[in-house]
């Protein structure tokens, strides 16, 4: 007889806990917290080998289509769900952007509050708009993100609000589903996996996702981790923290990853690299990712194909085997960065000849 109600075993993809719960920290009585995130496009590149020559069988893991546009939302539905089971009242982080986006979408839907510090003038104005519209209580903090990220954590010591800045160790449980799905969506472990790198849990979380699931069975080998920081902003390549860090990809503009142990793990224990790429090279593979096959993510996203490409010039990959980019965030969030690397509209007179004239060459 029909219900009306949906079957739990259906096909309904009701978030990364509900699909994973069995391999993350959550029991029957943490109350889910969740706006379906996950379940993201994978994406097999198109055009870039005809394009630039890219010989390689390249993916996109498309996390810009989470709830809120990153990947960041993978993390947030855990860290607000186990703080609701906790019993907290208000939620607090530290960001470049996207995680305060995360922490007040996640916060309103939890229906607490969330107190968010964004570095002043280098935060991309849709993230700013997100955290704004969901309602968190926003302070524009005259410093940078590292400097931000100890004013909350002495906070923190003094009140009891829940941190969700990824030293939450939540934060990290749930972003490993993004590793999780690469491998159900591939059918397998990919070769290569490369990812931007800021504060470094993502990279940290997903190499240990890839564990989870070889330690499970469910896949039989792990990816070689490849981490891509931006050269004005990249510490763990150079060994030491950068005080004053630099770059177009704001997202990555961290001098001093909180998870860099994690990612030197990472690192060494898959074999794999952490370079650096400039903010030229960045660009150029944003403008690439949207232009030649259709994905538009933002500058930081497109640090991991920059890295892709830096490494296949330097003959680094092993012929026939997955190449997955993770393209952590939406372009849409960010469009002033278009506008720095694309050419204005050509005007034209309303009449058929002006624009017959104007489009001479294109057809
Ligand atoms: C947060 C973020 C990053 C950096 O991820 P980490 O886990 O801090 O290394 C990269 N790209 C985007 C779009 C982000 O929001």
């Amino acid at each position: 007889m029909p219900t009306g109600k949906m079957s739990s075993t259906g096909a309904v993809w009701k978030g990364i806990i509900d699909k994973y719960r069995d391999l993350l920290p959550v029991t029957e009585k943490t109350p889910v917290i969740t706006l379906n995130e996950g379940n993201t496009p994978f994406i097999r590149s198109r055009n870039l080998k005809k394009k630039i020559g890219l010989d390689i069988e390249l993916y996109f893991k498309f996390d810009g289509a989470n709830p809120t546009g990153s990947f960041k939302d993978r993390g947030m539905t855990l860290a607000l769900s186990k703080a609701m089971e906790e019993g907290a009242k208000a939620v607090i982080c530290a960001s470049t952007g996207n995680t305060s986006a995360s922490a007040a979408a996640y916060a309103a839907r939890a229906g607490i509050r969330a107190i968010v510090l964004i570095p002043e003038g280098k935060i991309a104005l849709g993230k700013l708009a997100q955290a704004l519209v969901h309602g968190a209580h926003v302070l524009q903090v005259e410093g940078n993100f590292d400097e931000a990220l100890s004013i909350v954590k002495a906070l923190v010591r003094k009140y009891s609000i829940t941190l969700v800045n990824s030293i939450n160790p939540y934060r990290l449980e749930g972003q490993k589903s993004a590793a999780f799905e690469i491998c159900d969506q591939l059918g397998c472990a990919p070769g290569y996996h490369a990812l931007p790198v800021g504060n470094a849990g993502n990279i940290t979380a997903c190499w240990k996702g890839y564990k989870t699931y070889r330690d499970n069975k469910r896949t039989s080998s792990l990816p070689v981790m490849l981490g891509f920081q931006a050269a004005g902003a990249a510490p763990i390549v150079l060994g030491r923290p950068v005080e004053k860090p630099e770059t177009v990809a704001t997202a990555i503009r961290i001098g001093n990853p909180a998870s860099w142990k994690g990612a030197v793990a990472a690192r060494d224990e898959s074999g794999g690299r952490i370079d650096a790429v400039t903010d030229d090279e960045i660009l150029n593979a944003y403008k690439l990712i949207a232009s030649a096959e259709g994905i538009f993510c933002e500058p930081a996203s497109a640090a991991s194909l920059a890295g892709v490409i830096k490494l296949y010039k330097e003959n680094y990959f092993r012929p026939g085997t997955a190449v997955v980019c993770t393209l952590t965030g939406n372009g849409l969030k960010d469009p002033d960065t278009v506008f720095k690397v694309s050419e204005e509209p050509l005007k034209v007179k309303a009449d058929v000849s002006a624009v017959e004239k104007a489009i001479e060459g294109v057809i």
